[in-house]
């Protein structure tokens, strides 16, 4: 059903969004795959069409940089431009400070990556779904969109924009068969936790102690499930979590 659709991961580069694109190859997608790290980008790229033989087209983006969201789109060989499937997977969290500590800087990389980032590709994105009657967004949200913990605010205040803006979307595309669905993962063990943490790998790997987190690929084929139920069937929120995780 997915096979040969051609589906955007942003966030390609690491994680879950390196793994939805092992997934989603599986399936037989075209895969357009951003992130900053390119090298790692064509790594990938490569690895699939060997392993896969599918189309890849791995590029550099910032998704924060509004008009270079812009510039990539407009630039894209025009058999690229068709994107049937958003992933807006690229997000981070800084620090775990409380609000009247934290870095302000900090707060800015959070919003703009993980809210503003993820809009400016949805808006790029859409007008072609909508066109051509065909698309699905997925956004990678957060249980931290759901519920605060201790030095969370920001990045949890992101996480919760994040649903919000799904069910606002999902309004504004009745009477499209566009779908929105977002995902709402709890602890993964990616990057993630070191990119807090500025590198502190000690820091990083204490926030998995005592429980088995979810692997990148348990997120992937939640949401290849997403996309491959039937056109009429919009799984508009799904969380996961860890089974030990509180
Ligand atoms: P990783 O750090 O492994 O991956 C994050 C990805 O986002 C990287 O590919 C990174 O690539 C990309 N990225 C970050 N900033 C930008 C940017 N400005 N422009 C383009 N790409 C960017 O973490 P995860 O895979 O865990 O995170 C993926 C998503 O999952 C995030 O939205 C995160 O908030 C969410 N999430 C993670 C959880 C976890 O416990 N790990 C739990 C719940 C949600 P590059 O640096 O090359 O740009």
């Amino acid at each position: 059903m997915l096979a040969g659709e051609t589906v955007l991961v942003t966030g390609a580069s690491s994680g879950i969004g390196w793994e939805c694109a092992q997934v989603l190859a599986d399936l037989g997608v075209r895969l357009l795959l951003v992130a900053r790290r390119q090298e790692r980008l064509e790594n990938l790229a490569q690895e699939l069409q060997t392993n896969y033989k599918i189309p890849c087209l791995p590029q550099a983006l910032d998704v924060r940089d509004r008009l270079g969201v812009q510039a990539w789109f407009q630039n894209l060989p025009p058999e690229w431009q068709c994107i049937d499937v958003v992933i807006n997977n690229a997000g981070l969290s800084r620090g775990l400070d409380k609000l009247y500590e934290g870095d302000i800087d900090d707060w800015e990389e959070m919003i703009d990556t993980n809210l503003k980032g993820l809009l400016y590709i949805t808006r790029t994105v859409l007008p072609g779904m909508i066109h051509r009657g065909r698309g699905h967004v997925v956004n990678i949200g957060s249980i931290a969109g759901l519920a605060a913990y201790p030095g969370g605010n920001v990045y949890c205040a992101t996480k919760a924009a994040v649903r919000i803006l799904g069910d606002a979307l999902k309004q504004d595309l009745l009477g499209t068969p566009v779908r929105v669905t977002t995902i709402n993962p709890g602890l993964v063990a990616t990057e993630f936790s070191p990119v807090r943490f500025h590198g502190d790998m000690e820091r990083a790997q204490q926030v998995y102690q005592g429980l088995t987190p979810l692997t990148g690929r348990d997120v992937a084929e939640t949401v290849a499930f997403c996309l491959t139920r039937p056109p009429h069937v919009n799984i508009q929120e799904l969380t996961l979590l860890p089974t030990d995780q509180a």
